[in-house]
């Protein structure tokens, strides 16, 4: 085996397996150093993201959705179903082997592009040497690169009031694996996962409750869509408690005991499972040697300039080891980024259009500025929104929840964020995020053509309601 190499990677995360593809790709000789294993032992490529994350948790929350909309929507199109029933173990297997395919898709495209896997534990030493382990107990080996990228992800955060017991209180892996659905679920953390793994089990007929320690439900989203989404989310049996702190939880037989305070004082609730959903924290153990000379930032995170590059040339940081949203896409331009600027091309990336989508159903999806954040920052803004329910194939879905957002530069019409609950609005927001890459203006938007009828018009209208120009629904300022 070559030990020496242009690029190694640590961490074959979506931010670390685009990275050395791309790497190689561009004639790089790369190797990537990932420890994941399955539980049978064999390798795994793909990070949090494949494994145990974004492909687990969306396999499960098609299942649950299909089982839900089968049960509850299709008598409205005159479908009887009968009794529906569903079987827990099958869905598991369905998405195990999902997580197979891709996985071992990646260990494919590897092989294709001519990336060697190492698989093992890295650690970045001094002189961007890596100290690579293997997994299977040989002699660890000193590898030379010319350049070095972290990317080790992250773990759950874990809070001491609710301590992980196996198959009780657990973490976002444990809840993907549930092997029957739990009577009563409670879920601390109204976030991401919390909403999505807590729908999860709310369609199978979990009583779930969701503690939110913040007084405001989705906090980082805008405030009209969190409060749309709020209502629909009630509507579907979600009980989410927003100031809700726990406190403490004890374990009684095959029964948790949570207590919690709010605005009204100590309370208790009684769980069979319990999700601790509270965030995650980058992961550096045992990845970086102390004298490597690489600077951390605050709470954990490896310190990193605009383009990724740390603090000790040649080594750069990638994902979600480093600042900005914890998310797959977000890791993955990034690993691009840092491949084409190893082989010399000045790449960037544009930190302001990065999307975020909750993969609820309607899904809520955003990229860039909240209309609290224009106020904030003082920026002058103007906004628009469009209901699903005056949109046709939103109707004709039986998908009339929710609304569409635009908000624009009150002074230039540009567009500076859009934000959508509903139908497939994680597809929608893309449109959006390639309109603001390009500059483009409310008023373009608008006058863009969009077919019909699709749930897109929806941004459509909520461009041209921007200045009170909507044609489906009576605007409340009239166009000048
Ligand atoms: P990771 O995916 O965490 O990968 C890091 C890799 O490094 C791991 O494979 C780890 O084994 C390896 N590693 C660590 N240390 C070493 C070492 N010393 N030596 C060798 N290997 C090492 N994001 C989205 O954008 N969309 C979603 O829908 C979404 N859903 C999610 C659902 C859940 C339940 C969870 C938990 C997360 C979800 N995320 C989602 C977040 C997403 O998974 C992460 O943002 C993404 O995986 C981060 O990629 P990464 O490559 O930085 O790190
Ligand atoms: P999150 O940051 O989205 O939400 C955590 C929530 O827990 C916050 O609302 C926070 O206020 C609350 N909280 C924190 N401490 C608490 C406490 N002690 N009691 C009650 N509430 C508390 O984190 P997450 O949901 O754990 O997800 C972790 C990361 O994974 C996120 O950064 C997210 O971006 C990523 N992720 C993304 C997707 C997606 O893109 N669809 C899906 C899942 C996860």
């Amino acid at each position: 085996m070559t030990t020496k190499y242009d690029v190694i990677v640590i961490g074959a995360g979506p931010a670390g397996y685009v990275a050395a593809i791309k790497a190689a790709q561009l004639g790089l000789k790369t190797a990537c150093v990932e420890k994941w294993k399955k539980k049978d032992g064999r390798p795994s490529l793909g990070g949090t993201c494949l494994n145990v994350g974004c492909i687990p948790s969306k396999a499960l929350l098609e299942s649950s959705h299909k089982f839900e909309s089968t049960q509850h929507e299709l008598a409205a199109h005159g479908i009887d179903m009968g009794d529906v029933k569903f079987d827990v173990t099958k869905m598991m297997a369905r998405k195990d082997q999902i997580v197979e395919q891709l996985t071992g898709g990646i260990t494919g495209l590897f092989k294709h592009n001519g990336v060697d896997h190492l698989f093992g534990k890295g650690k970045l030493l001094k002189g961007k040497q890596v100290e690579f382990t293997p997994d299977d107990g040989s002699a660890v080996q000193v590898l030379d690169a010319d350049n070095v990228i972290l990317a080790t992800g992250s773990v759950p955060v874990e809070i001491p009031p609710a301590p992980l017991t196996e198959g009780m209180i657990v973490d976002s892996t444990g809840a993907l694996e549930f092997d029957s659905v739990p009577k009563r679920l409670g879920v601390i953390g109204g976030g991401v996962i919390g909403l999505e793994l807590g729908s999860v089990w709310n369609r199978l007929g979990s009583d779930v409750v969701v503690f939110e320690a913040m007084d405001k439900f989705l906090a980082v989203a805008d405030q009209q869509i969190a409060k749309e989404s709020a209502k629909i989310f009630k509507k579907q049996g979600l009980d989410i408690r927003v100031g809700a702190m726990v406190a403490g939880t004890e374990i009684k037989g095959d029964e948790i005991v949570v207590t919690y305070k709010d605005k009204d004082g100590d309370k208790t609730e009684v769980f069979d499972k319990l999700i601790v959903a509270v965030g995650r924290r980058p992961y550096t153990e045992g990845c970086i040697a102390d004298d490597a000379g690489v600077q951390m930032a605050d709470r954990g995170f490896v310190h990193v300039d605009d383009v990724c590059q740390t603090s000790v040339p040649g080594v750069y940081a990638i994902g979600d080891l480093v600042r900005g949203p914890m998310l797959a896409h977000k890791g993955s331009e990034e690993g691009v980024m840092v491949a084409e600027r190893i082989h010399g091309k000045p790449a960037q990336v544009n930190y302001d259009t990065v999307p975020s989508v909750i993969y609820t159903h309607p899904e809520v999806s955003w990229v860039g500025k909240t209309e609290e954040e224009c106020k904030q920052e003082g920026i002058p803004y103007k906004a628009g929104t469009f209901p699903f329910a005056a949109n046709g194939r939103a109707l004709a879905a039986g998908e009339g929840s929710g609304m569409a957002k635009v908000i624009a530069h009150a002074e230039t019409d540009r567009v500076l964020g859009v934000h959508i609950v509903g139908p497939n609005s994680g597809d929608m927001v893309a449109q959006a995020v390639i309109a603001m890459e390009f500059g483009s203006s409310a008023e373009d938007l608008g006058t863009i053509m969009f077919a019909h009828p699709t749930v897109s018009e929806a941004l459509h209208e909520a461009a041209m309601a921007v200045d009170g120009a909507a044609i489906h629904i009576a605007n409340r300022k009239k166009r000048a």
